[in-house]
């Protein structure tokens, strides 16, 4: 892995239970920003619940209990007061596209706008940059006041980053985001993956080993609610460390 590079999340330790039902066990990992990390592993071995560790998205499941440190930037999260500052700062991106019920240019503008941005001009500004950091501007500059559910599933992905990326966050959390669309668009989200790193750290939950080895800079394996090895994302998958870790990207099982 990258050792030079400056890392922005450390996570340490991190167990979480569902009730009295422990899903993640002792979670340590260092993620190094404007890179892509891969979470592999077969369906229930808590990646989902791991990403949603990391802006707080479990306090939203009642029983969810989290346990150990987070540091964003070397500040501690589980403790934050402030979650809508955290979750502005950590983004999200779901399987399913979920455009709001509005127009695309109210999709783009919720997260400024709840910023308490009201100048017409500067909230033109950025839904324009998000829309073209999102690679979408140029097929829907036409006509920014449809309505967003009119939009093809890929170009409602597209959408959900750019409002994601219109609340100006550092991290981009997405899960499983192309699991739902066609090929095409799916080979445009992971083209955009790529583009984005530049500016933004990406953290992706794929079922699909070929996506993580396209674009994860590094991967990693979890397995029934432990991180089994994380690495390089072709050291992780043409030299695995561990046995388990083979036979998962070999197809073992899965
Ligand atoms: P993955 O994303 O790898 O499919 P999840 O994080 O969704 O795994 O799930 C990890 C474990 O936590 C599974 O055993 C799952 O049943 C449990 N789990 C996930 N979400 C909840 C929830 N809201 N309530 C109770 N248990 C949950």
């Amino acid at each position: 892995m990258n050792q030079s590079a400056s890392c922005i999340l450390q996570v340490k330790n991190v167990d979480v239970f569902y009730g009295d039902r422990q899903a993640l066990h002792g979670i340590t990992m260092s993620i190094p920003e404007h890179s892509i990390t891969a979470l592999i592993g077969p369906s229930g071995c808590g990646k989902s619940t791991f990403l949603r560790c990391l802006n707080r998205m479990n306090d939203l499941i009642s029983g969810c209990h989290v346990r150990g440190e987070i540091l964003l930037d070397g500040e501690e999260i589980t403790e934050t007061r402030n979650v809508n500052l955290l979750r502005k700062r950590v983004g999200m991106v779901f399987q399913k596209p979920n455009p709001f019920d509005m127009s695309i240019f109210d999709n783009v503008a919720y997260g400024p706008r709840t910023a308490g941005i009201r100048n017409k001009a500067t909230l033109e500004e950025s839904v324009i940059s998000a829309l073209k950091q999102a690679s979408l501007y140029e097929e829907v500059k036409g006509d920014l006041k449809k309505s967003a559910l009119s939009l093809s599933g890929g170009q409602q992905q597209r959408l959900c980053m750019a409002r994601a990326l219109a609340a100006e966050p550092e991290i981009l959390l997405m899960d499983e985001p192309t699991s739902a669309l066609d090929p095409i668009s799916a080979e445009r989200i992971e083209e955009l993956c790529l583009k984005l790193k530049e500016n933004y750290t990406i953290i992706i939950v794929t079922h699909n080993l070929q996506q993580a080895i396209r674009i994860a800079d590094q991967t990693a394996f979890f397995y029934q609610g432990e991180l089994i090895e994380f690495n390089d994302s072709k050291m992780l998958f043409t030299h695995p460390a561990c046995e388990k870790t083979k036979d998962y990207v070999t197809g073992r099982f899965g």
